[in-house]
Order: C-alpha cells, then sequence, then structure tokens
C-alpha cells in the first residue's frame, strides 16, 4: 500500500487547491514546495476572478505587429529575439495559433472551462473561511484610442457570441463608475460577473492552513524526480523518498524541471508579468480596472494599489527587465495621474502553453501522474476548478465537464 493516496508538487494555487479539494474528500494527501504556499507566480497577480477573459493572448493582431513589438519600449507585449531563436518550437506553435480560426475555437473552449471556475473555487473559499477577501464589484476594461475601442469591437462580439455578460457603459459612466481615471476613455465595458480577491497570497495560506487543520501533510521541499510503476508513483524530495497512488503535477512555469513526470517533453514556456505596489493609494479605483492599450490592470488590493500585467516572453533565468517596470510606471501615472515612487516591484512567471489553453488530464508517461499546469493569465481565477478536476481523476471519475481540449497528449500547432 503506497504511503499517501495523491502527492501534490506544488503549493501555488493550483496545487493548493488540489490538495485541498483531495483531501476534503477523504484522501491521504501529501503537498511539497521548496517555498512558502503561494509566494510564487500565484502572490503578485492582479488579483482579478476573471471569469470573462477568455480571448487568449494569441490573436492576429501578434502576427502582423510582431517584428514592430520586438524592438518598441512602449508596448505591453515585449518579446526577447534571442530567446525566441533559442525556442522555436515554442514560438511557431504560438504563431500558429494566432490565426484568427484557432483563437475563436480557444476563446471558445477557454469560455466553457471559465463558466464553471466559480464553482470550482466557491467551496474552497468557504472552507477557508475566506470570504473576506472576496470582492463582487465586477471588472471595468476601458480603451483610451479610437483605433483600439474598434479593435476590441471582435473580441466583444465574440464574448457576446459566448454567453459572457458585460455592459457597454458611456464615458461619462464609465468615469462616475472609476472617478480615478485620468485617461482618455473611447470605450468602456464593466463585466458584472468578475470578482477580485484582496490578497491572492493570503488566500492560497488560509487554503492551506484549512488543508493542516483537516490532516494534510506538508513538506517544504523540492521534488526532484517522480518515477511511475502500475500500482503508484515514487516521489523524491529533497529530503525523502514517498509512494503515492497518484501524483499531481502542480509546479507552474517550472512543470518540466520535476523529471519523469512527462512534462519535459511539452512545450511548456513562460510570459513574465510585472507588477509595482503603491501602498498608500489604494482608493485610486474601487475594483479592478483593465487599460486595452496599456496590457495592466490597476487593482485596489489589501496592500494597496497594484498595477499587474504587461507580457514580456524571455527565458525564466533572465534577469528583471527595468524597461518593463519603468512602462508600466509611466503608464500607470497615464492612467491614474501622479503617482509617488512605488514601494515595491515583483516579477512573476505565468505558466504558458502556446495555444493559450491549460494542461489537465493524465500525463503522456503514466495515467498515475496528472499534469495540472499551463494556466497562464487564468491561474487565479481556475486553479480551484483544475484542483476538482484532477482530484477527480486521481479518483478515477469523470469531471462534469469536457477536459478533452486540454489533454496534455494535444496537438499544440494544428493546421
Ligand atoms: C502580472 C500577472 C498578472 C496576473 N493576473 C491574473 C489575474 O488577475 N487573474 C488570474 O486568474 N490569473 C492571473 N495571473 C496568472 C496567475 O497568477 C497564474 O496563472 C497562477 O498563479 C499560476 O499558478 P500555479 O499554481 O500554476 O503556479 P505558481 O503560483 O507559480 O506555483 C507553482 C509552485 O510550484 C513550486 N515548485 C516549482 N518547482 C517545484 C518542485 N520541483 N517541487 C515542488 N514545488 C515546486 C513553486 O515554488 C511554486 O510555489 C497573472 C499572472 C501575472 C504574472
Amino acid at each position: 500500500m503506497p504511503d499517501i493516496d495523491i502527492a501534490v508538487i506544488g503549493a501555488g494555487i493550483v496545487g493548493t487547491s488540489t490538495a485541498l479539494w483531495a483531501r476534503m474528500r477523504g484522501h491521504r494527501v501529501l503537498l511539497a514546495d521548496p517555498n512558502p504556499p503561494g509566494s510564487g507566480t500565484s502572490s503578485g497577480n492582479a488579483c482579478t476572478l476573471a471569469t470573462y477573459a477568455c480571448l487568449p493572448v494569441n490573436d492576429p493582431s501578434v502576427l502582423t505587429g510582431l517584428p514592430k513589438l520586438m524592438v518598441s519600449r512602449d508596448s505591453p507585449l515585449a518579446v526577447s529575439y534571442v530567446h525566441a531563436l533559442r525556442n522555436p518550437r515554442w514560438m511557431l506553435s504560438f504563431l500558429a495559433n494566432c490565426r484568427a480560426a484557432r483563437a475563436r475555437t480557444i476563446a471558445g473552449q477557454l469560455a466553457d472551462l471559465l463558466s464553471h471556475a466559480d464553482a470550482g473555487l466557491n467551496p474552497l473559499i468557504a472552507e477557508a473561511g475566506a470570504e473576506d477577501l472576496v470582492v463582487a464589484r465586477g471588472q471595468l476594461s476601458v480603451w483610451s484610442t479610437e483605433a483600439g475601442a474598434q479593435g476590441a469591437e471582435a473580441g466583444l462580439a465574440l464574448r457576446q457570441r459566448l454567453g459572457i455578460p458585460f455592459t457597454e457603459l458611456s464615458p461619462e459612466q464609465a468615469r462616475e463608475m472609476e472617478p480615478g481615471l485620468r485617461l482618455p476613455i473611447e470605450r468602456a465595458v464593466h463585466f458584472p460577473a468578475a470578482r477580485h480577491i484582496r490578497d491572492p497570497e493570503e488566500l492560497v495560506r488560509r487554503m492551506h492552513a484549512r488543508f493542516l487543520e483537516l490532516g494534510g501533510t506538508w513538506r517544504q521541499s523540492t521534488v526532484t524526480g517522480t518515477r511511475a510503476h502500475d500500482s503508484g508513483v515514487e516521489i523524491t524530495l529533497d529530503d525523502g523518498t514517498y509512494t503515492a497512488g497518484h501524483a499531481v503535477l502542480a509546479a507552474g512555469a517550472f512543470s518540466k524541471r520535476v523529471r519523469g513526470a512527462g512534462a519535459e517533453r511539452l512545450p511548456l514556456g513562460t510570459e513574465r508579468g510585472y507588477h509595482l505596489l503603491y501602498a498608500g493609494e489604494a482608493a485610486r479605483v474601487t475594483r479592478p480596472v483593465g487599460w486595452g492599450e496599456g496590457g495592466f490592470y490597476a487593482v485596489p488590493m489589501a496592500r494597496g494599489l497594484r498595477l499587474a500585467g504587461t507580457v514580456e516572453i524571455a527565458a525564466l533565468e533572465a534577469p528583471e527587465n527595468a524597461g518593463r517596470l519603468d512602462y508600466i510606471a509611466r503608464k500607470g501615472a497615464e492612467m491614474l495621474g501622479p503617482l509617488p515612487a512605488p514601494d515595491s516591484h515583483w516579477l512573476g512567471f505565468r505558466p504558458t502553453m502556446p495555444d493559450a489553453l491549460p494542461v489537465l488530464g493524465p500525463s503522456p508517461t503514466s495515467e498515475r501522474i496528472i499534469h495540472a499546469f499551463g494556466h497562464q493569465h487564468l491561474g487565479l481565477t481556475l486553479g480551484g476548478l483544475s484542483g476538482r478536476i484532477v482530484t477527480d481523476l486521481a479518483e478515477g471519475r469523470q469531471p462534469n465537464l469536457d477536459i478533452t481540449p486540454f489533454r496534455p497528449s494535444r496537438s499544440f500547432a494544428p493546421l
């Protein structure tokens, strides 16, 4: 008999959600991470339960704008050409998924998944006693140029077809909703079903604390490898070896580094993103506000005003890019008026497959190892649901939604 039923590798929002779901269902669960729970990419994001955010970064406009994006300092998307040349498989697959028909299919698949997101996360919020961290004021998206407003049309029409609720606002209505906005407003849309978390790291901490209260096992240790056999999986940690019935790989952008789990062969990349925190400035906005052309959100959160977002396609190991932080500071002042010097800054690593879909399902190497990574811009939103789905799979149950688009064995650059 194995030491435990389910071993979860990585204690970000995805891994901790999995551990809590599995423990709530009575399984013997081990959760391992060398770092404190929720302290990685899950800590510094834009805090939004973005159930409306089904449009992938992959978009036909990336194909036409790529050469400019690779050199511009004034764009929310930056691409390191050295990294691109070193990773042709990921880049070519990413570009293949930017074709209009593919982008529409991906949006539909993400919208389906997102429609179940709250049902996957709400029970964990309740179990962890974290309702006080959740704010239900929707999300406001604004565009400040005529070109941006027109460019948003196709995506909004697609969202409408996919059944995502939103309300078009006049510029005056948007300013009434968020009087702190200083940028010109050409178009504004409110997504009423969105919520935000006042402190995502604290949410994961509380979920972790509840997991421990329920008798889960925690090891602050790196998982260096997994070895599957017919009746279970051997998990090697820095400080020992365990046998488990199943292992769930939820190490975010670092999942390829766990040897033997089958992620080594998958085209997992990263979209790096940044935030700046202004401690005393939370009252500048009252809900997450996304600026279309700026590519980032202004979010009122427990620690202050967080300006979070942008995409930098570069290596996990590449140094922090001061130009990206400077961009957010400059654009933040355009969006909200003069701001003091930020109190802190942060770089995080979105785990991103080239087709912008998460990976949820049995590893190509063994049914005993289940993959749960690749949540790109949506891990906070989809972590709870992903935890429930992979717990179902470990139990041999069929999840209550179609997860075939997310299987690890899919083709990542379909023609
Ligand atoms: C700027 C920015 C803004 C964002 N805004 C939003 C948003 O508003 N809404 C939203 O839904 N999403 C948002 N996201 C995306 C979201 O933050 C991520 O998708 C999510 O945090 C990924 O969670 P994870 O658990 O997969 O990874 P992580 O949080 O990175 O957790 C992975 C964990 O695995 C651990 N690990 C690594 N290697 C090992 C190993 N060998 N053994 C054991 N453990 C290991 C790491 O230490 C880490 O703790 C944003 C991301 C960024 C960067």
